[in-house]
């Protein structure tokens, strides 16, 4: 059985006091005893990881980070080490989302150097792949999820890609309003744990988890969540008011 696993991306939202009091107001509402098995992690902004760090393990949460530089150390500033991610309690490092391969130009090749550099850290890398709506139009979403997997992933062992938790993010889903269905959810999951299976074997692809995200909203969660292939979400808008996340978290498995 793969774990249940709902990670809140925060992106550049929240002030500390704001963090604070969502955080506060989730685990008020969060009925923890049916979720013990779902795996949250919240990502907040890196300069907030410390300062939320305890109060979320306690409340039994982990910590990501949403990006992480592919150096270890030096004169580049602004930036931020995985080292200096794990220093903070994050266990996790959100790596490849489609808005900073947009936004930051960052290639497969870059993000690649970026796991790594997360793996040698002790970080859990949550890798994001996702075709956009011209390769989806096209009927090329198949194949640039693979080259994103290949380029971005393939060159590590089976014992560090054994580590990964993947997210397929459609890019066309993004803060968009509009869902991937069911039927295409489970089209690419089913590909990527396949694409996975060629290169890793069964042992690997069959305990990969993959999320789903991209508009995820408490209306659709349950159903996405109920495929085979999708072993939770990550999620940006809804999980910035506690209402909306909960219900998510607690439509995992319901
Ligand atoms: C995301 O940015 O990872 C995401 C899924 O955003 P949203 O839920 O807002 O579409």
């Amino acid at each position: 059985m793969r774990k249940k696993i709902i990670i809140a991306n925060w992106k550049m939202n929240k002030t500390l006091g704001e963090g604070l009091q969502l955080v506060e107001e989730i685990t008020k509402e969060l009925n923890t005893q049916t979720q013990s098995d779902v795996l949250k992690i919240i990502a907040p902004s890196f300069i907030h990881l410390a300062s939320l760090a305890d109060k979320l393990k306690l409340n039994g949460f982990e910590i990501a980070a949403q990006n992480c530089h592919h150096i270890s150390k030096g004169a580049y500033t602004g930036e931020v080490s995985a080292e200096m991610v794990a220093s903070t309690g994050a266990k996790y490092v959100i790596i490849g989302h489609s808005e900073r391969r947009m936004y930051f130009g960052e290639s497969n090749d870059l993000l690649a150097q970026k796991v790594n550099s997360a793996l040698s850290n002790n970080l859990t890398p949550v890798f994001c792949i996702g075709e956009n709506l011209t390769e989806r139009n096209a009927n090329k979403h198949l194949e640039a999820v693979t080259k994103q997997l290949k380029e971005g992933l393939f060159h590590l062992s089976p014992t560090d890609f054994g580590k990964l938790i993947i997210a397929y993010e459609p890019v066309w889903a993004i803060g968009t309003g509009v869902t991937a269905t069911v039927h295409q959810a489970q089209g690419m999951h089913n590909h990527i744990r396949s694409e996975i299976n060629k290169k890793y074997g069964k042992d690997i692809s069959s305990t990969i988890p993959i999320l789903y995200g991209g508009s995820c909203n408490p209306k659709n969660a349950k159903e996405l969540f109920a495929c085979i292939d999708v072993d939770g979400g990550l999620i940006g808008g809804a999980s910035l008011n506690a209402p909306d996340f909960v219900a998510i978290v607690n439509s995992i498995g319901n």
